[in-house]
């Protein structure tokens, strides 16, 4: 049977895509070479990041290249290989993180941020996933009083300009929300109120996917190899010896996305940003009540439904490069001094690539070499909050209705005459 629309990739942002698609009626498949939420969007950090209205910059300041060169810090670090292969698009990266450039692309991407809570919610509320769902916001610790205040000058523009809520918090009333935490070390807090923590992302884009299905949507567990476009027009997807067929296909393949469209001739330049996360049995009861980010040091410990979660902030490494143990040991390490845990749960660390972009903006839209083919790719550090988002904002360009926020801005055409990027 031809479908109206075939999905590519089922983490959140595909899986989001699809549900979107099938409410307005779309006969809609959704295809994945794993059961949905089992990639990217398993292995985050869960938050729903309403106060995410600044995207991830490169680190532009010469201390901060030199403090990189030793591949020892906690935050950040590289395999060479990675940088070498990536090199014209963190270049790239780094240009568009010029303050000038920086601050003209943050005000397009908060237009984004600022639904998210909005649409989880509908979808949510949809798929009976409110048990997974705890909307305490997170806690974001400084131990330098120096990167307290910059935050804090961030922090007031956010709730300024975009409708962020933080509250500050002391030493003293960080103990009172999360007492088994060591606060000595910390010289204060942001308190992110109006974000959400999610104790299974994987679990709850399962939920997703099962509304999506309880609504009509079908799903294919199977590796698609490519896909071409047959002379009516329509797009043949190839997985292995079957060929399925739709009149519309959507790539959602999160960092894997360009082995579907070189073929086709688009080169955007994404690449991954990898992070780590490693699951420790809880010693107390009610360990962590909120996700805690030691900022200083770039990771994030988040209690789920498998343990608490400890998230790696970034290494550059080529998407199929070999796992490094280094930087999560190292936080955990620094970890285990600022709250009790038990012991690693399971044999080795997951790993998990963010999809990024330049211009820290993913591309929602059409292809433009191609009739009938989307594209909802590149959410680096975001994906997770802004699956549904993107859900809503591409089913209104594929249905023709005017879109809830002005999609130019993540148009595939901004790469058509970027420098080397001639996609
Ligand atoms: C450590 C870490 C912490 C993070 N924390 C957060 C956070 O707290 N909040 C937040 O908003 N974001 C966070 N992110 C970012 C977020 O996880 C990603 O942006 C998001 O998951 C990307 O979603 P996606 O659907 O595009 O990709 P994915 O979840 O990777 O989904 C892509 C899917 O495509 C499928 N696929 C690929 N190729 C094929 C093929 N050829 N055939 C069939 N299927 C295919 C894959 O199997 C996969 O299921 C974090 C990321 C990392 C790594």
């Amino acid at each position: 049977m031809a479908h109206d629309i075939i999905v590519i990739g089922a983490g959140m942002v595909g899986t989001s895509v699809a549900w979107h698609l099938r409410d307005r009626g779309a006969n809609v498949l959704l295809i994945d070479r794993n059961d949905p939420g089992q990639e990217t969007s398993y292995g985050n950090a869960g938050l729903i990041q309403r106060e995410a209205v600044f995207p991830h910059p490169f680190p532009r300041a010469f201390s901060d290249t030199l403090s990189v060169l030793p591949n020892q810090r906690p935050d950040i670090r590289y395999q060479l290989s990675g940088v070498l292969r990536y090199a014209p698009k963190l270049m790239a990266y780094r240009y568009f993180s010029a303050p000038r450039r920086w601050h003209a692309l943050a005000n397009q991407w908060a237009q984004l941020i600022r639904s998210c809570l909005d649409e989880h919610q509908r979808m949510i509320q949809a798929a009976d996933a409110d048990d997974l769902i705890r909307r305490r916001g997170w806690l974001q610790l400084h131990r330098a009083e120096e990167s307290l205040q910059v935050e804090l000058a961030q922090a007031q523009r956010a709730a300024n300009e975009y409708g962020v809520e933080f509250e500050v918090l002391s030493p003293e009333d960080i103990k009172t929300i999360e007492p088994h935490v060591n606060t000595r070390v910390f010289s204060g807090a942001i308190h992110w109120k109006n974000s959400w923590q999610v104790a299974d992302p994987g679990g709850l884009v399962r939920r997703y996917a099962d509304d999506f299905i309880a609504q009509g949507g079908a799903f294919k567990r199977k590796r698609v190899s490519r896909i071409h476009q047959s002379s009516n027009g329509h797009w043949q997807v190839i997985c292995g010896t079957e060929r399925l067929e739709a009149q519309q296909v959507v790539i959602a393949a999160g960092p894997w996305s360009m082995q579907l469209l070189k073929p086709l001739a688009y080169h955007f330049p994404l690449f991954p940003k990898r992070g780590y996360h490693w699951h420790y049995q809880p010693i107390v009861e009610r360990t962590l009540q909120h996700s805690i980010l030691d900022a200083d040091n770039g990771y994030l410990l988040g209690p789920m439904n498998m343990g608490i979660r400890l998230t790696t902030g970034a290494e550059m490494a080529p998407l199929y490069g070999p796992p490094r143990r280094g930087q999560i040991q190292l936080c955990e390490r620094i970890a285990r001094d600022i709250l009790p845990m038990g012991k690693a749960i399971e044999p080795q660390p997951w790993y998990g690539a963010r999809p990024c972009l330049p211009d820290m903006k993913p591309i929602i839209g059409p292809a433009h070499k191609h009739d009938n083919l989307w594209l909802a790719i590149g959410h680096a550090h975001q994906g997770f909050t802004l699956g549904p988002t993107t859900g809503r904002l591409l089913a209104d360009l594929i249905f023709k209705q005017t879109p809830f926020v002005d999609p130019q801005a993540f148009s595939a055409q901004r790469f058509k005459s970027f420098g080397p990027f001639t996609c």
